[in-house]
């Protein structure tokens, strides 16, 4: 059995973790961690978990549970990580993993030298329609790949608009959403870019200098462009993907969200005709991979590594964004 204990009140456990831990075999989720003891009594009760604590030793200190999922506001993650490691628990932590590199490197050292393992939640990667793009890429389906456009523009909820457009520290689209683009785009071509230049707005949502639009164009190895328009204020867009290559194209319609959801099609010379994809849900497929790491098989559908090389690459994004310059990615 795998008992969990979940690391802060938050809205994607509730929509989305608790179910996705409890439809795993042999999983049962013990405890939530809440400063606020009323919001932690209330979530308990309306999850049906059994006890909540507002002190992180209590749960750490109990054998009984093996894994924590960490989805407290960005700036606690590596604290709560490193904190969790050193108690000998396995750890699914949020996105982004840090804020900076260097903790993200700090909690990754700290998670092998435990002996424990660290997934991070970057759920698109677990899309059935993203696996099966990567596949037909890999397999050379449309070629030479030239160039790759992103479409990840939403209206950000009523009930998500807090820390999200008000914290420079930990808020702001390009760690919370561009993350997300970064790490499909890792997953689907299989490399890291080496060099990005970017825009952002403020101001029609967020404030105190808080980005809630972006434009991003990367150059990944090969000589492939990318292309990334990404923001909070525009309702009624559809996320989307475009891969062209030499001899054909491929197009992800419906794919940047958190539903199970995206329809896939390929346009060449015979053509264009949607490719069949079989979907599942990628929170339970993220924690399906998480628990069998945790019993010794295989790995995280995202990882550490992959959580640092994302974070970086986002880093390097904010930073051309303010200096107005191109930044050379380095992934240490
Ligand atoms: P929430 O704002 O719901 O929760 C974050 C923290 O804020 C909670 O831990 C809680 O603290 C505190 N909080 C919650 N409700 C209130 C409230 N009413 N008043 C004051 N504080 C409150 O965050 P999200 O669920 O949107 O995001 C949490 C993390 O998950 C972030 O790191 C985010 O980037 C990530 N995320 C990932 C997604 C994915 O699909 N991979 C999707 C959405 C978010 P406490 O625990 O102390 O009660």
């Amino acid at each position: 059995p795998i008992g969990w204990a979940l690391i802060g009140a938050s809205n994607v456990a509730r929509q989305w973790i608790v179910d996705a831990i409890r439809a795993q075999p042999e999983s049962q989720i013990l405890n939530v961690l809440s400063s606020n003891e009323e919001r932690g009594a209330r979530f308990a009760t309306e999850n049906g978990i059994p006890a909540h604590t507002a002190d992180i030793g209590t749960i750490l200190s109990d054998e009984s549970v093996d894994a924590v999922y960490i989805s407290t506001a960005n700036q606690f993650h590596c604290s709560q990580t490193l904190a969790a490691a050193s108690a000998g628990k396995n750890i699914l932590c949020e996105k982004p993993v840090a804020l900076s590199v260097d903790d993200a490197r700090k909690m990754i050292t700290a998670c092998r030298d435990a002996g424990v393992v660290l997934g991070v939640n970057h759920h698109l990667r677990c899309n059935a329609m993203h696996q099966k793009l990567r596949q037909l890429l890999a397999a050379g389906e449309i070629g030479r790949l030239n160039a790759v456009r992103v479409f990840h523009a939403n209206f950000l909820p009523q009930a998500l608009q807090g820390w999200r457009i008000n914290d420079p520290n930990g808020g702001g689209l390009i760690l919370d959403s561009t993350i997300h683009d970064i790490d499909t785009l890792r997953f689907l071509i299989g490399s890291n870019p080496t060099h990005v230049m970017a825009m952002t707005q403020s101001g029609r949502l967020a404030h105190d200098g808080v980005e809630d639009g972006i434009m991003v164009v990367m150059r990944f190895p090969g000589d492939v462009l990318v292309q990334i328009h990404g923001s909070y204020t525009v309702p009624f867009s559809e996320g989307g993907v475009e891969f062209y290559g030499s001899h054909g194209v491929l197009i992800g319609r419906d794919c940047m969200s958190q539903r199970a959801a995206g329809r896939l099609f390929m346009r060449n010379a015979d053509g264009e005709r949607e490719i069949p994809v079989h979907h599942h849900n990628l929170y339970h497929y993220a924690l399906a991979a998480f628990s069998n790491a945790v019993r010794g098989t295989g790995q995280p559908a995202a990882t550490g590594e992959d959580g640092l090389a994302a974070l970086a690459i986002a880093l390097a994004i904010r930073e051309s964004a303010l200096t107005g310059r191109q930044v050379e990615v380095e992934i240490p």
